[in-house]
């Protein structure tokens, strides 16, 4: 049923051409753009919000979209489409809580900060700065000189260029051994707008490459971190719209971009996904229509003998989740073991600053989503696969002000500091087993 509403809604979104202002040349201000959050407690009230954007014909951008009873339910709206969306769900006996008043005023202050940022020559790897979000050249920068300090035990390569001829690096971290050896593979930053994600991912490099204790794991094990695998989407992000998360290929029917985590050739389109190039989830005109998705793909398939293991880090929900990701109800055969590794995962993060994770299957947990890195991961024979949503969870509020994607720089830390126990037990597994 739930597939009948979600291709039912994909069509009738189709034939509208509700896009955000996202073809402007200019930064997108994004004044008086709220987001809106509620709580479906019944069936009806839960089918009242999936059937919202074909009830109110406008094609929302749904930040957190409906999963289940009882889980949140985060809608980005328009100042002009807010009054009638909160009359709506009042209607339906929802109760909507604002949880930003003015997004304008959020990508306002990222655009300050974007512009105030100072781009460095020659990037000293000991005096980086990790709490803050880097642009594009800066993340390779500083992964180049990772490599260039540490020649004994990193090495850098690239997984190919973007549309835009953004050339995608990646470290393997690990001592050279006569042997093959097994691995742990991370990638940040699939979804644009995420910049918790890449700044995650520069933090746990830092971490086993100045830190000693590392050296018998990185012996036994090789750790492929690629911190940014949207580069174009990104640097869009931080130049022109702060809430830009696809890729940038088109322009189809005028909109620009692909979800490329909806865009990898295993279960393509079957749910969770839109055939509208101007939807947050466009699966793309084919499976691996995306030059990032194939990059990532041509890196995986070669390796997946020896890859163990494999983390993609996503913004916002503090969740670990596993496949599959493309419906409710299924999973892998071996299902048992990604839940084992998964709750080690949410004790090592809860043992930090006490956050609370939540341990699910990924179409159970989030919602069904087909096409994504995860579920092709699994697919293509990877143990241990894992979609990590970063905070914000409900925390993170500071005099009642709460960020979704746009979480500020100050947490980074705490973030991160959580998060690297996390990718440690996912490579204690690596080099442990069982497989
Ligand atoms: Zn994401």
């Amino acid at each position: 049923m739930r597939h009948v509403i979600l291709i039912i809604s994909a069509v009738i979104i189709g034939l509208n051409a509700f896009a955000l202002p996202k073809h402007s040349e200019d930064y997108v201000t994004y004044h008086g753009y709220s987001v809106i959050r509620v709580i479906p407690h019944t069936e009806d009230q839960f089918k009242l919000v999936q059937k919202l954007s074909e009830s109110l014909k406008y094609d929302f951008d749904f930040w957190k979209p409906p999963s289940k009873l009882n889980k949140p339910v985060d809608i980005f709206s328009p100042p002009t489409m807010t009054r009638q969306l909160i009359v709506h769900l009042k209607k339906g006996s929802l109760m909507p809580v604002t949880k930003i008043r003015d997004f304008g005023k959020r990508a306002a202050e990222a655009q300050m900060e974007v512009s105030s940022y100072k781009s460095s020559d020659a990037i000293d790897p000991d005096s980086f700065d990790f709490y803050k979000y880097h642009p594009f050249a800066d993340i390779m920068g500083y992964i180049q000189a990772v490599a260039q300090k540490y020649p004994s035990f990193v090495s850098i390569s690239s997984i190919g260029k973007s549309l835009q001829n953004r050339d995608t690096q990646l470290l393997k971290i690990g001592y050279p051994s006569s042997t093959a050896k097994n691995a742990l593979f991370i990638d940040a930053g699939i979804h644009a707008r995420e910049w918790i994600a890449p700044a995650t991912a520069l933090y746990a490099i830092n971490q086993w490459v100045t830190n000693s204790s590392y050296t018998d794991l990185l012996k036994a094990i090789d750790i492929y971190v690629a911190p940014s695998i949207n580069p174009d989407g990104y640097e869009y992000s931080r130049t022109k719209d702060r809430n830009w998360r696809k890729t940038r290929s088109g322009p189809r029917q005028n909109c620009y971009g692909v979800d490329p985590n909806r865009n990898f050739a295993f279960k393509w389109m079957v749910a969770g996904s839109s055939s509208n190039p101007c939807s947050e989830t466009y699966a793309g005109p084919s499976p691996f229509s995306e030059i990032e998705a194939t990059n990532l793909k041509n890196f995986l398939v070669p390796h997946n003998d020896t890859i163990k293991a494999y983390l993609t880090l996503h913004s916002y929900g503090e969740d670990i989740l596993y496949p599959w990701g493309y419906a409710t109800g299924q999973y892998p055969p071996d299902v048992n073991d990604l839940i084992a590794l998964g709750h080690e995962m949410y004790n090592a993060i809860k043992a930090v600053h006490g956050t609370e994770y939540t341990v699910g299957d990924s179409g159970d947990a989030l919602y069904p989503a087909s096409g994504a890195s995860d579920d092709y991961s699994k697919s293509i024979g990877i143990k241990y696969v894992y979609t990590v949503e970063l905070r914000p969870g409900d925390g993170d509020n500071d005099d009642d002000q709460w960020y979704g994607f746009d979480l500020p720089a100050k947490f980074i830390k705490p973030t991160a500091e959580e998060t690297f126990p996390a990718l440690m037990a996912a490579a204690n597994r690596v080099q442990n087993g069982p497989f």
